[in-house]
């Protein structure tokens, strides 16, 4: 019998409920802050701890079968994995933000303006459909100081209660795209006794809750 990886987070937003999710299936494992490998003692799986960033691409080539990663974080990687259950957490919505003072109103008016972001490719996407070109300037991260420094006219990031664009000046302008946690598997393993056996316990789960 393999035993099966599956990369988490190891700290961030999605760590807590990603562990929860795992917990509540029946798996016992150490969860300790310090160790990137935990090694699950009632079934064949090991549980590695990752940057978000990194977890499509593991699970793309096969270093992890299974992966919980935002949908956003797997669309900008543009990794090629099977989608396998979306998980009901990690909830949130990318949008483009103006300053509060900006009397844009039209997509349109986004043509020939500085978009600061640490998400191009879905942005580059999203403007490409609507035909809009822009000035997409990539930053990994605090977009929302752009506008106010002068070095972007809009931003485009994940954006929650939208306290964050408030308190920098901005206000939302449009929803480009809905985002919350999934399980991911590499594409070769869909027949895989145990992870049919783990999808299936994770939907139990999931719909104990709903
Ligand atoms: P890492 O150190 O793993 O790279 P990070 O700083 O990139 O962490 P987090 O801020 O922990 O990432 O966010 C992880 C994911 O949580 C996001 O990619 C997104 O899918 C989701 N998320 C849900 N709500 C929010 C929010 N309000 N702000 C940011 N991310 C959110
Ligand atoms: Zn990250």
């Amino acid at each position: 019998m393999k035993t099966l990886k599956i990369a988490i987070q190891k700290s961030g937003r999605l760590n807590e409920k990603s562990v929860e999710i795992l917990k509540n299936c029946g798996l016992s494992f150490e969860n300790y802050k310090s160790s990137l490998i935990s090694t699950v003692t009632n079934f064949p799986l090991e549980i590695l701890f990752l940057r978000d960033d990194d977890i499509p691409e593991y699970v793309q080539d096969g270093i992890a079968d299974l992966g919980i990663v935002g949908e956003n974080v797997i669309v900008e990687t543009k990794a090629e994995v099977d989608y396998l259950q979306k998980l009901g957490f990690g909830k949130c919505t990318l949008k483009i933000a103006v300053q509060a003072t900006s009397n844009i109103q039209k997509l349109e008016e986004l043509n020939g303006k500085a978009i600061a972001t640490s998400y191009p490719v879905i942005l580059e996407k999203f403007l490409q459909e609507k035909g809009i070109k822009s000035d997409i300037r990539t930053i990994s991260g605090s977009v929302e100081i752009g506008p106010g420094l002068g070095l972007s006219d809009a931003i485009f990031d994940i954006v929650s209660t939208g306290g964050t664009l408030k308190s920098n000046g901005l206000k939302p302008f449009a929803d480009v795209m809905q985002s919350e946690a999934v399980l991911i598997g590499n594409k070769s393993i869909a027949e895989n006794p145990e992870v049919a056996e783990l999808l299936q316990r994770i939907r139990s789960v999931l719909s104990a809750k709903s």
